[in-house]
């Protein structure tokens, strides 16, 4: 008996991408010696990203969907996709056809030499805006500073896995997911395979600025308690350099000149508000993961599913 491929995509309102992906996989895999199911997991789609998926499972028995109950974000979407995904080996890509076809006979070859789980590395394009390559840029020297993970530059989330990997993951019960992070703490044989990316097929990304920032400070958050070092070095500091500033009032006082200091209380006041918050928010960072995690609520609910 052939080998099961699985690819997970997931999908938010990609009405006019699944059938066009899941042809592109189609014809990559027809000539090789695998069998493969695509699972599709609809991220609480609210175009006709579900009935499109459900019409073309009626009639191709290659297709399988998940739907969520609603959106819970691309990497709770992954998530799901792997608890439910059986076979061999894994694939996860995203619908937008930005994760080239063309690299899987690649991925899985790698992984018949024997590596577990073959990760891939976007490379610089131009086509890419400005903004998001650099803001990718700056993200990843931040978290390879701040946590004891090593992440290349560009890591993506289109990668194979072994079944034991698969199984390993699933036993992962952080609330906060940030895949990539997590593949590369796992260990195993890891390696990875460069690619450039397309542009997005249609539809828009979901990834705006704002969803961007929250996706760094979870991953710089659930990799290290660095932030909550620096916090209290910073507050050891000003501590000490403000102890220094005690000999100037008392000479002041002595010069008989306090009363003009306004200006410079004003800003100390301001500067160490400012720095006190920020403080705070890095603490509140944490707890609030620490709240999260001790609901341990599920990372998805499923509404309908066709496995
Ligand atoms: N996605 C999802 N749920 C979301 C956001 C995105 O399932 O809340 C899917 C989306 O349909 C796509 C993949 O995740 O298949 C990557 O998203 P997108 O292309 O918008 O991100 P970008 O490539 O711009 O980083
Ligand atoms: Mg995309």
């Amino acid at each position: 008996m052939s080998k099961m491929v699985v690819f997970v995509i997931p999908a938010c309102n990609e009405q006019s991408n699944v059938l066009v992906i899941a042809s592109a996989i189609k014809n990559i895999m027809a000539p090789l010696a695998y069998d493969y199911r695509i699972l599709f997991v609809d991220d609480g789609s609210t175009d006709q990203t579900l009935p499109v998926l459900k019409a073309e499972a009626a009639v191709n028995n290659h297709i399988h969907f998940i739907s969520l109950s609603r959106n819970f974000g691309h990497q709770n979407a992954l998530k799901a996709g792997l608890d439910f995904a059986d076979g061999d080996c894994v694939i996860m890509m995203d619908a937008d056809l930005q994760h080239p076809p063309d690299l899987i006979p690649v991925l899985i070859q790698k992984w018949e030499e024997g590596t577990d789980i073959v990760y891939t590395i976007r490379k610089e394009q131009t086509d890419l805006s400005l903004l998001k390559r650099k803001t990718s840029a700056i993200f990843y020297d931040i978290i390879n500073n701040m946590s004891d993970i090593e992440l290349e530059q560009g890591t993506a989330d289109f990668r194979l896995m072994d079944r034991k990997v698969v199984e390993a993951f699933k036993q992962i019960r952080e609330h906060d997911l940030f895949i990539r992070g997590l593949v590369k703490w796992m260990g195993f044989s890891q390696s990875g395979v460069a690619y450039y990316p397309a542009a997005r097929l249609s539809g828009e990304s979901k990834y705006t600025i704002k969803k961007m920032v929250r996706f760094a400070l979870q991953g710089i958050t659930s990799f290290s308690t660095k932030p909550l070092y620096m916090a209290a070095y910073l507050g050891f500091s000003f501590a000490f350099l403000s102890v220094l500033y005690i000999p100037y009032i008392i000479y002041s006082f002595y010069q008989g000149h306090t009363v003009s200091g306004w200006a410079s209380i004003v800003a100390a006041i301001a500067f160490f508000g400012g720095l006190q918050l920020m403080i705070l928010g890095i603490i509140g960072l944490y707890l609030g993961k620490l709240f999260m995690q001790s609901k341990s609520r599920p990372h998805y609910l499923v509404k309908e599913t066709n496995l």
